[in-house]
């Protein structure tokens, strides 16, 4: 049957992928900033830090105007640089793997768990052990969909092997576990605040670090290498031209525009993470009563960023990318959760022997997932509405 011959009993409805959940609450902190004078990065930014570091819990917080930026700054700020090399796994936004390149340091990938999306410890220690294992300075573990990776075993290896840990928390606040908050784990964590994250205030991200030295690090480099910040230099005394640059920094910095706009949004995180969970609720309810589809792995407190479903393609006769195109004819917004990073062309040239074959988990898991809409202001006709779709098409194509 072709695409086009499929017909649908349900009423057309358009559940967009996602939408960011924005009141006139933020409207009036960012007209309050603007009016202020003062639109970089100011009050508002150290308060968000402050706020942030409180909500999970972390001894330092810094603001950054994305997660990569925080994730070039802290793996600077722990040791990554030119020979030496981060392990990460494939099943994550490039920016991940393409900070440490930045750097002029090497990845090493592992290949994801059988059971979920995180990376496999197992296979990180196979690296470790290796010959080339002792020029790795930083694991860096990401929390796919708010799912936290196996952190106790992860900080064995790191503290077994002398290698820092770096959480990619871009999906996981606020992902709570039984060792603390994710992101307040390992060495340090990278939290986003990008247009479609958990909360967000646009662009934007927070690098969370345990220790003071890589704080201040982190607090130079995000800024030129400068050796007093933009703040300071505006609140002081002292005469504000005067500053001594000690390194080749970055320009990394939060604006108060867009701090007040993630104040606002932290004020509400528990609300929109509790709303997230009851659409999850409902999602795995109906799901796990369909032999065709899979639920994604979840633990008590995790955040919840991305409602991955996976299909069971020996139930099925249609592909994911069939499946996906059957609901977005449909009105459905979808993505896909990510195309593992051996499937692009820089990474394939830079390492030719990172294809699909050697990391059989991320492909399979990859050619199964599809992620369907979840945002907090999503109606009960929406979640019905996918539920039914994802009904239709699966068992129209059941094998
Ligand atoms: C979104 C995302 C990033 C990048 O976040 P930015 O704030 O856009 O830089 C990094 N890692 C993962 C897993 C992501 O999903």
């Amino acid at each position: 049957m072709s695409l086009s011959e499929q017909k649908t009993e349900l009423k057309k409805m358009n559940v967009p992928f996602f939408k960011a959940s924005i009141s006139e609450e933020e409207e009036q902190a960012c007209t309050n900033v603007l009016r202020s004078g003062w639109l970089t990065t100011g009050k508002e930014t150290h308060e968000f830090e402050k706020e942030f570091a409180q909500k999970i819990n972390s001894p330092f917080a810094l603001a950054v105007n994305s997660n990569t930026s925080g994730m070039i700054l802290a793996m600077e700020a722990l040791g990554v640089k030119p020979g030496k090399a981060v392990i990460t796994t494939p099943y994550t936004f490039v920016s991940t793997a393409a900070s440490a390149r930045h750097l002029g340091a090497d990845v090493y990938f592992a290949d994801i768990e059988k059971e979920n999306y995180s990376i496999d410890p197992e296979k990180i220690e196979e690296i470790l052990k290796s010959p080339h294992g002792k020029n790795v300075a930083a694991i860096v573990p990401v929390h796919i969909a708010g799912n936290v990776c196996n952190m106790k075993h992860i900080m064995e290896l790191a503290e077994k092997y002398n290698v820092k840990v770096i959480e990619d928390c871009a999906h996981s606040f606020p992902s709570k576990t039984s060792l603390g908050f994710a992101g307040t784990i390992g060495d340090a964590g990278v939290f986003s605040f990008y247009a479609t994250k958990t909360i967000t205030c646009g662009e934007g991200g927070m690098v969370c670090v345990k220790d003071k030295k890589t704080a201040e690090r982190i607090l130079q480099m995000r800024l030129h290498g400068m050796n007093r910040d933009a703040w300071d230099r505006y609140t002081s005394n002292k005469a504000s031209w005067e500053y001594d640059i000690v390194a080749s920094g970055f320009k990394s910095n939060l604006p108060d525009i867009l701090s007040a706009i993630a104040r606002v949004q932290l004020k509400k995180a528990d609300i929109l993470d509790a709303k997230r969970k009851v659409h999850v609720k409902k999602y795995n309810d109906a799901f796990s009563k369909m032999d065709f589809v899979k639920i994604p792995p979840t633990s008590e407190g995790d955040a919840c960023h991305l409602y991955i479903l996976r299909l069971d393609l020996l139930k099925l006769k249609c592909t994911r990318n069939e499946f996906a195109s059957m609901l977005q004819e449909m009105g459905i917004g979808i993505s896909v959760h990510f195309i593992p990073l051996f499937h692009f062309s820089y990474w394939k040239k830079l390492y030719p022997d990172f294809t699909k074959e050697k990391f059989p988990e991320a492909e399979k898991k990859f050619q199964e997932s599809i992620s369907i809409p979840l945002w907090p202001d999503m109606t009960e006709e929406m979640t019905k509405y996918v539920i039914q779709a994802v009904k239709e098409i699966g068992e129209k194509y059941h094998a």
